[in-house]
């Protein structure tokens, strides 16, 4: 029981700091997505590419949760976007404080505020950061049976962006069986198949996002 007050109250604290996020935000008229998925999926990949097509377009910034190194940041640095990393020591998850300290930081003079969460597809799905939506990035290979593994995770997904599509024929995976693990869970997420390193469905993705922008 005390361990379960406890957790309670961590939740609560941080949703009051997703509040203040959100208050933060909405001033200063910044959209802002919260990237999860677990390591190696292609988070950095796909934030990658998607700066590089829409930054003559909005005004984009980016931060990134890591454990420890700062490469995911320093690659990102290189588009000449803001960019602010966030070292959780450890930790598996970004928390909502982590990212207020952040945008204190953080040129929030942009249109896109990309947040990048720690590779891990269990508890950055319990804290809320504030962001307007959560993109999950889930990547061929590491199999069709992830969604009703990690419900919570898909469950509070906006976009599920299936990522390595062309790796597909070499591997055993069914895409029917994912679309019909998430119509079940979270029937609400968008599906979106992509190859972030070969462009394969790639425009949808900024179209869909270019729409939220604009929202
Ligand atoms: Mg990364
Ligand atoms: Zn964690």
């Amino acid at each position: 029981m005390k361990r379960v007050a406890v957790e309670k109250k961590i939740l609560e604290r941080n949703d009051e700091s997703a509040n203040r996020i959100r208050k933060i935000l909405k001033d200063k008229g910044v959209f802002a997505i919260n990237i999860m998925s677990s390591p190696g999926a292609g988070k950095t990949t796909v934030v990658e590419r998607t700066i590089d097509s829409l930054k003559n377009k909005y005004r984009i910034s980016y931060i990134d949760g890591d454990l420890d190194t700062d490469r995911d940041a320093s690659r990102i640095r290189e588009l000449g976007v803001d960019v602010v990393q966030i070292n959780t020591s450890g930790a598996c998850h970004l928390d909502a404080d982590m990212v207020l300290k952040a945008l204190e930081k953080v040129s929030l003079d942009c249109d896109l505020l990309i947040i990048e969460n720690v590779g891990n597809l269990v508890c950055p799905a319990t804290f809320d950061i504030g962001a307007h939506k959560n993109i999950v990035i889930l990547s061929v290979p590491e199999g069709d049976d992830k969604v009703k593994k990690y419900p919570v995770m898909f469950n509070i997904a906006d976009v599920v962006l299936l990522n390595k599509v062309d790796l597909l024929k070499f591997l055993n995976f069914d895409v029917g069986k994912v679309k019909k693990e998430l119509k079940d869970v979270n029937p609400k997420a968008e599906l979106i198949q992509i190859s972030a390193t070969k462009g394969y469905g790639m425009r949808m993705w900024y179209s869909f996002l270019e729409r939220l922008i604009l929202l």
